[in-house]
């Protein structure tokens, strides 16, 4: 469902993104490690757009964007189909719970606001806040707000989600219902590239992790090789700090 190819990012003078070689499959879980600054949340805001890149090739869900901007057509259908979730959870302030998740397919899809409504109500049963919906994103703890993030996202029906470190502005009590979502999502088939710090998570949940460094895929595999047998000496020294 993404494919990226020799793909380069510089932020001016910056080469943030090196020949990139990175192909998802419908169904996997793919969760990205590497060291603050190594380049993980520029590729995944790569996988929807939100960044240009400078040359290689990147399809997303059959559509292809070119590098600088691709064309507009193709960035929207993207858009539409690929959901994320930040370390900020981003909600409206001034729309309540509910109207927070009905607003993109109303407007994007022209979804009807009984439906909009009732898939509201389903999605928040689901991530466990069903009785949250008529309050303002300020009234719910972090780990509720980013459920409700969480909830919008799905309520576009993405075929890919995204998440940059959805639990790293997060009170420790609150990480456990967040990766709880997503575990049930993984579970459910949803394709999601994962970048994130919960190495447990990684390690349980991830079919694939991918270690970044200095902007290169410098080691990839099933989470217990990786975790348990890392090849690449950069690779060891990072989860010597962080196991
Ligand atoms: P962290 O773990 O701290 O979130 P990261 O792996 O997500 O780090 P990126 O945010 O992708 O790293 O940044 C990669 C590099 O690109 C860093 O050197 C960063 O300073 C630089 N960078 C990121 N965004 C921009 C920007 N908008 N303009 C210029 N440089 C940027
Ligand atoms: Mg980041």
């Amino acid at each position: 469902i993404v494919e990226m190819k020799g793909m380069n990012k510089y932020f001016g003078k910056l080469h943030v993104l090196k020949n990139i070689d990175l192909t998802v499959e419908p169904g996997e879980v793919v969760v990205i490690i590497g060291a603050s600054g190594s380049g993980k949340s520029t590729l995944i805001r790569c996988a929807n757009g939100l960044e240009e890149y400078e040359s290689g090739k990147l399809i997303v869900d059959g559509h292809p964007l070119a590098p600088k901007g691709g064309n507009q057509k193709a960035l929207a259908e993207i858009r539409k189909e690929v959901g994320m979730v930040f370390q900020q959870f981003n909600l409206f302030p001034h729309l309540t719970v509910k109207k927070n998740i009905m607003l993109a397919p109303m407007k994007v899809k022209s979804t009807p606001e009984t439906v909009a409504n009732a898939t509201a109500e389903r999605l928040l049963n689901r991530v466990g806040i069903g009785n949250q919906a008529d309050k303002y994103p300020s009234q719910l703890s972090g780990g509720q707000q980013q459920r409700v993030a969480i909830a919008r996202a799905l309520a576009m029906e993405p075929r890919l989600m995204l998440f940059d470190e959805p639990t790293s502005a997060l009170d420790p009590e609150m990480i456990g219902e967040v990766l709880d979502v997503m575990r049930e999502l993984a579970k459910e088939g949803m394709t999601m590239m994962v970048v994130t710090h919960e190495m447990g998570f990684a390690r349980e949940v991830a079919d694939r992790v991918i270690y970044i460094h200095e902007g290169q895929i410098v080691e990839q595999g099933k989470p217990d090789d990786v975790f348990d047998n890392p090849q690449n000496e950069r690779t060891q020294a990072f989860l010597s700090r962080v196991l």
